[in-house]
């Protein structure tokens, strides 16, 4: 089974004043190589605490507690599988990992840029940490990382400051930054949405374009399907902290199973017919992960809903076949063992 990444059973709790927030709460997916894994639903529902609890990027209240992250490499012509959830997250091997052979890219480039430095410098730093070269070859190793992500005029843009450069320039740049140790995934969280569609079209291309060019996997983290649409060959939609629905892309579109993802689904126009469609969002709110509904955490939203059934347990993660599998009593009375209980 050729898998780069497999999740198993991933929780990260945040012990906050207020109560436990179980953001991500037992989720469980593989990344295969050179694919693209969409992780999709509304804000607050998991996807970005997931994203940062592989990369070891969770900071007090916040713990990884439970669950596995097993990283296959290869290592001397061998695969080696490294645990990432078991590893210090200040430790040595989780930094050689992160950027190296797991990199991550965000909404809004100016956080990780620092408005303090060039360019040039923070790239040419970026590539030092994983090459020992001269500055100089560093900055030459920019200029090409730059003419990769099509920014033009290389040398010109190395001696600029992130707040010279438009939103689209600044998200090309953290993808050069990204591309500077060639690794083998790139977690994306939502890197186009503050971007306008024109823009956004472009970075999607190139990210695929890329993806073709260095055989790298993507965890591409969005609540739009539109972009889910153009880049993920495979698909989880999560809820409250859960992995709702698993399926590949073809599927998502012609038979969601989950009331929530067909939700989703009709929330927007048809794929292919943008005339005016009005949006429409999902009845309800999101809950408050601190009070996180009993049973099924979708039923009070849920246009299924069945009383006494639903909000009674759990269900259980129920394969469909080997691609598809989903968490709803529609298609199995199987519970899970652990359920939600109020927050301790
Ligand atoms: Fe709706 Fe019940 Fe399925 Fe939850 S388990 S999604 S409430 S039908
Ligand atoms: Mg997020």
């Amino acid at each position: 089974n050729n898998v780069l990444l497999q999740v198993k059973d991933l929780r990260t709790h945040f012990f906050t004043e207020g109560g436990v927030v179980r953001a991500v709460d037992g989720v469980s997916f593989d990344i295969q190589p050179g694919k693209t894994l969409g992780v999709l639903g509304e804000s607050g529902c998991g996807k970005s605490v997931t994203g940062f609890s592989i990369l070891q990027l969770i900071n007090p209240p916040g713990r990884v507690i439970d669950g596995e992250i097993l990283y296959h490499r290869e290592k001397n012509g061998r695969e080696e599988i490294v645990d990432l959830a078991k590893l210090n997250p200040r430790g040595e091997e989780i930094r050689r990992i992160r950027g190296n052979e797991i990199a991550m890219i965000f909404q809004e480039p100016m956080t990780s840029l620092d408005p303090l430095f060039t360019i040039g410098d923070q790239l040419a730093e970026a590539v030092l940490v994983h090459q020992k070269v001269s500055k100089r070859a560093a900055l030459d190793r920019a200029t090409e990382l730059l003419d990769k992500v099509r920014l033009p005029q290389a040398r010109s843009l190395l001696k600029q400051y992130p707040h010279q450069l438009s939103g689209g320039m600044r998200q090309r740049v953290m993808i050069a930054m990204a591309l500077t140790g060639q690794p083998k995934l790139l977690i994306a969280d939502e890197p186009t949405t503050a971007l306008d569609v024109t823009t956004e079209a472009q970075i999607l291309e190139l990210m695929q374009n890329l993806q073709d060019e260095f055989g790298m996997a993507m965890m591409f983290v969005t609540h739009d399907l539109g972009v889910i649409a153009e880049m993920a060959t495979d698909v989880v939609v999560m809820y409250l902290g859960r992995v709702v629905e698993k399926t590949d892309i073809q599927s998502l579109f012609k038979e969601p199973k989950h009331p929530y993802t067909r939700a989703l689904l009709e929330s927007i126009p048809k794929v292919g017919h943008k005339v005016g469609g009005h949006l429409q969002t999902i009845e309800g709110m999101v809950p408050s992960p601190f009070n996180i509904p009993p049973g099924c955490p979708f039923h009070p939203r849920c246009a299924s809903f069945m009383p006494g059934v639903c909000d009674a347990a759990l269900p259980a993660d129920v394969p469909l076949d080997d691609e598809h599998s989903v968490r709803c009593f529609l298609y199995s009375e199987k519970t899970e063992g652990d359920q939600y209980g109020s927050p301790a």
